[in-house]
């Protein structure tokens, strides 16, 4: 399909249909992704602006630990304009050939311990040595967090942990939706795989970054759970491995069953109170412990 196309439907059809048309674009090789770019609505500019909103919402986290973590914003903002912020936090001088994490909180709005945990952790990273290099982005679906009531899907409606490229998803996804959740709104997997700017910014991290394993934090359910190529944890703090379940569409079943790159999903037992700071540590601990001795050695062999 010729560039023309996309461009004259997109001016006809401008913002409502930016969605599918970023879907379509998606599918083929798109020319310029800046020859799509809507005008965002205003967007918070400066760390204060993205910080003040956020700790509104987060238990735990103060205005300072928000400006402590030192985000960023990506190149890809929410719906309603607010970036996806990240921090890359490299490892030590000792660890050269570090492999690199990706981690990710709050991918559901209403599981504000999964982001405030994040927070946390990268305030530890930054008074020690780090043996990994870690790739971070607390708040993954900001409109959700920040909406007048925190909710899980994105503000289009869509739960972005349904939004990934699993094989077949065009036939899964939607009909799992209807069939097994009764068409249950906070999990509707939208209309097309990578349709939202937030699925896709993960999907496009993991392209380039290629993290060698991937943790993914939500909550309420206070279980680990796990999908990939490597030996699963047992446990991080009080939580003990206990599968979830896969789903079409979710982060787990594609970067874990089809990408090859193992995913952790923390699920912390409470979306709203944190876990004790001496738990939010255990988790940690535990975590660089199952990283070393399960990641690390084995792909680091592989690939040199
Ligand atoms: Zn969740």
């Amino acid at each position: 399909m010729p560039v023309s196309f996309f461009r004259s439907k997109f001016t006809a059809f401008r913002c409502k249909k930016l969605g599918a048309l970023f879907a379509m674009a998606g599918l083929l090789s798109m020319p310029s992704a800046n020859s799509l770019s809507a005008p965002s609505p205003a967007k918070p500019k400066a760390v204060t602006d993205w910080c003040t909103p956020l700790v509104a919402r987060l238990p735990k986290v103060s205005l300072n630990d928000c400006k402590n973590s030192k985000l960023n914003p990506t190149d890809a903002n929410s719906l309603n304009g607010f970036p996806v912020l990240f921090r890359d936090i490299k490892a030590d001088a000792k660890h050269p050939q570090a492999i690199r994490v990706l981690l990710l909180g709050g991918i559901h709005g209403d599981e504000q311990t999964a982001s405030s945990i994040v927070f946390k952790w990268m305030e530890t990273m930054q008074k020690s040595p780090l043996e990994f290099n870690w790739k971070i982005a607390p708040v993954v679906n900001p409109d959700g967090l920040l909406a007048p009531k925190p909710r899980r899907v994105n503000a289009r409606g869509i739960d972005l942990n349904r939004n990934f490229p699993t094989p077949n998803w065009q036939k899964e996804a939607p009909s799992y939706w209807a069939r097994v959740t009764r068409s249950d709104p906070r999990r509707y997997p939208g209309k097309a795989p990578i349709s939202e700017p937030e699925s896709r910014w993960v999907y496009e991290t993991i392209e380039k970054y290629k993290p060698d394993v991937i943790i993914s934090v939500h909550a309420p359910f206070g279980v680990l759970d796990f999908d990939g190529p490597t030996t699963p944890p047992n446990r991080f703090g009080r939580l003990i491995y206990n599968r979830v379940g896969v789903y079409p569409g979710s982060l787990g079943n594609y970067s874990g069953l089809h990408k090859d790159i193992p995913v952790v999903t923390i699920e912390l037992p409470n979306a709203t109170q944190m876990p004790p700071d001496a738990e939010v540590q255990r988790i940690w601990q535990d975590m660089q412990n199952w990283i070393r001795q399960n990641v690390a050695a084995p792909l680091k062999t592989s690939s040199n």
